[in-house]
This record gives C-alpha cells, structure tokens and sequence, in this order.
C-alpha cells in the first residue's frame, strides 16, 4: 500500500514549489490507489502559527488536493522522546557541548586549510567527568546523531537515479537544541517510520538530508522508504526565481487562474510530457510516472499558466462556475460566452453586453443599414434561428456579404467589434433590445 506525505512547516504559505511537491505527492497516492497524508511539521512553536495551518488546508482544497488524514508533529513529542532516548542509549546521538561561536570558528579554519568544514567529534572525546564539569557550570548540550562511517549512503532515487555520499565527508546532524526543541532531521524520520510512508516524494533541495536520514531508519530498525527528489523550479527565465517564492494561491485567484490550470501545468512541467489543458484529473494520473521527471530545473511560466487556465475555462460546466456568475446569467449564456473568456470573472462584461443597458454604437454610416435591420428584427421568427434569419433576410435585400454585413450588427448589438458568436449571443439578448439597439444606432 503505498503512502505519501506533504509535510509544510506552517510558517508561511504555500507557494508554487510547495503545492508541486503537494501535487506530486497526491498524484502518486491516487495513482497507485494509496493514501496521502498532510503532516505539519510544526516542532518550532516560535515559528508555526495556526492561521498558516488554516491557510495551508484551505489551499489544498482549493487545489483539490484535500489529504486522507492530517499529523501535526507538535502532538507527537511524546513519541520523539521515546527514539530519541533508544538512540541515546544506543549510542547513536550524543550530547555535544559547543557554542554556535565555537563551531563557527572551527568551520573557519578548516575553511583556511581548504579542508570541508566537517565537525570533528570533538564532543565524543569527551570524558564522563568533563561532561560533568561542563553541566555543573551550566552548559546545556545540543544532540548530534552520530553517522556510522563505514556505512555508504546510497539509493536508487525515483528520479534523479543511484546516489550516493561518502558519510565521511559529513557533519554528524545535529538532531535537537539545547533547549530541547526538534530540528526537522529526526523526527521526520520517525514520522516517516511510524506512518509507514512508503514514497517521501520531495524538492531536490533535500537530497543531502536524505543521505542523512538513510543512516537514522536504520538506527531504528526501519527499512527506508523509496525517495523521489523532484529538480527545483525555475522562473520562465531559467533562473531561481524570488518571485517563485511568494507566488501561491491567493495570487492564483486573485487573477483569475483556475485550480485545475495550477493542477495541470505543475503535474507536467519537468516531466518528458507536454502541459495539456486538462481540467479532469484523470489524464493526469494516467501518465504521471517519476521515471519521466528530468534532472533539469522545470520552469514555471505565469504566462503559460494563465493561457492553460483560458483553455480550461473553455471547458467549464455552468455547474462549476454558476456561483462565481453574476445574478441571472444561466446555462445558455455560460454557453455563449465561454469561448472567449480569459478568465470566469469576465464572463459578468458579457452579461452586462447581454443585458445592457449599452451606450449607443456609434454608426452615423451605417444608419440606414441598422434601421433596415430594426425593421427586419422585429418581423423575425424568433423562435428558431435569430441570427441566421436575421443575416440571410439582410443578405438578400441588400446584397451586402461578409464583413460588411455582419459587423455594423455586431457593433450596434454588442458595442464591440470582437465576442462570442453572435448565433449564440442573439437569442439572448432577444428580440426586444435587439430591436431597441438596431434603432438606436439607425
Ligand atoms: N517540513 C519540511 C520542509 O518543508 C519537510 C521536508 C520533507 O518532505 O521531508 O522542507
């Protein structure tokens, strides 16, 4: 049984790389017919806040990435304290009483002598009474899991393939400060273990914490889960971007984007697969596949979203929109004008062309032309095909083709030279204010 897991810190909001890895997480889960589980990793109380929790569970459900089940990591202390203390006892984490001063100066000199700033255990040389004496004048430990050096660190990464570090070459992590708070590194472990997360499914910023994780599930006794390190986005330019970082989904809706365009685009860029305007999840699941993903950064346009979410507008079911359309308009005219929206909320101009009232067209040259059409209009069937009906009586009497005949209407009828298609829009305006417009513009 395959289960995943979205684990944001609730110390901001999401942005467009957290709702990816969010995606991916949720695709791989539905995919395989698993779970998804949200875990907050709210361990730093200083940092977390619970309208960020809030934020982030509404903003999956806008996505329509709503989890099977949510963990906070702050309700599992207990559980934290209970590996931690097996480790220590194991002696796999140990007490380490450097400042943050001293470690810093020690980095430097390794720095000088071109050596990799790799901590020197000094602290696991330390002497029973030493420990002692340092305690007694008040010097609290931090906690540092200690890697077993003779063991490599290697994977098969879902996307980025065999990898591997030399555990020599690293710090031991530091696991928990010395106030007692959790850094991220151990508990994410045993969170890992302990909700059986078969797929952590993360940005390709957390490779080396991988390496570093591989030695603490086996410390505990755990086989490790599969990892898939997705290559970080970039801007449209190929840069990191900054923008990246504060674009989440109030930007989204704020601008008109749709859900399934985030849903859409993010599920395939970075992939060897084309961004299709899909607005139904299951092509998306079809082919979403870890093996397809690319070492290269995947680039996120706002421009090519926004012209995927335009398409998926296209395709929306008056179902889906009817409560973001302003009062009145229904099916027909969801119909009529959704060809041509960029966007839902502009569906309400439409409707004010729809309904009027409209300034008056103007159409000094033509007047004798929309007068003639006034006086077709209204002798019209209505009933059947207005437009048609309208245009072919025209047509005939005036010999008039093409532009020439259609555009003075569609000026007088909608005040605009561009729109939906007008055999669609006529009925809808009706018989009345077509007849009143044609009048007034003749
Ligand atoms: N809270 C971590 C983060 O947001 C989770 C990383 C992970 O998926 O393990 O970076």
């Amino acid at each position: 049984m395959t289960t995943t897991r979205f684990a944001p810190s609730p110390t901001g909001r999401l942005h467009v790389g957290n709702i990816r890895t969010a995606l991916h997480n949720w695709l791989w889960a539905r995919k395989t017919g698993g779970r998804f589980l949200l875990r907050i990793d709210d361990t730093d109380a200083e940092r977390s806040e619970e309208r960020f929790v809030e934020a982030i569970r509404a903003d999956l459900a806008w996505l329509g990435l709503e989890p099977d089940a949510e963990v906070r990591q702050s309700a599992r202390f207990a559980l934290y304290q209970a590996r931690f203390d097996a480790l220590v006892a194991a002696g796999r984490i140990y007490p380490a009483y450097e400042s943050a001063q001293e470690l810093d100066l020690k980095r430097k000199v390794l720095l000088g002598r071109g050596l990799p700033p790799v901590y020197d255990r000094a602290a696991l040389r330390l002497t029973a009474a030493e420990r002692t004496a340092l305690e007694a004048e008040g010097v609290r430990p931090h906690w540092r899991f200690r890697l077993d050096h003779d063991m490599p660190l290697a994977w098969d990464d879902l996307v980025r393939g065999p990898q591997s570090f030399d555990p020599a070459t690293m710090s031991d992590p530091v696991v928990r400060r010395a106030d007692g708070s959790w850094l991220y590194m151990l508990p994410s472990a045993i969170d890992d273990i302990d909700m059986g997360i078969s797929h952590v499914v993360r940005g390709e910023d957390h490779v080396s914490n991988t390496a570093l994780q591989l030695q603490m599930f086996q410390a505990m006794g755990a086989t490790a889960p599969a990892f898939a390190h997705a290559a970080l986005l970039t801007g449209a330019e190929g840069k990191l971007s900054k923008r990246l970082g504060s674009l989440g989904v109030d930007h989204f809706r704020a601008t008109g984007i749709e859900p399934q365009a985030v849903r859409a685009l993010l599920a395939r860029i970075g992939t060897s697969d084309p961004v299709e305007p899909v607005a139904a999840m299951a092509p998306l699941l079809d082919g979403f596949d870890f093996a397809r993903f690319g070492r290269a950064p995947a680039r996120f346009d706002e421009a090519e979203l926004a012209q995927v979410s335009a398409r998926i507008v296209h395709q929306l079911p008056f179902d889906l929109v009817a409560d973001r359309l302003p009062a009145g308009m229904d099916h027909a005219a969801w119909a009529a004008v959704r060809p041509n929206l960029e966007r839902v909320a502009d569906a309400a101009d439409w409707w004010q062309v729809i309904e009027g009232p409209l300034a008056p067209a103007d159409l000094a040259e033509e007047a004798e032309y929309c007068a003639q059409a006034a006086a077709v209009a209204e002798a019209l069937d209505w009933s059947a095909d207005p437009w048609h009906a309208l245009t072919g009586a025209l047509k005939a009497s005036t010999g008039r083709k093409g532009k020439a005949l259609f555009l003075p209407l569609r000026r007088a009828l909608t005040g605009r030279d561009h729109g939906p298609d007008m055999a669609a829009l006529l009925p809808l305006i009706g018989r009345e204010r077509t007849v009143a417009r044609l009048r007034a513009a003749g």
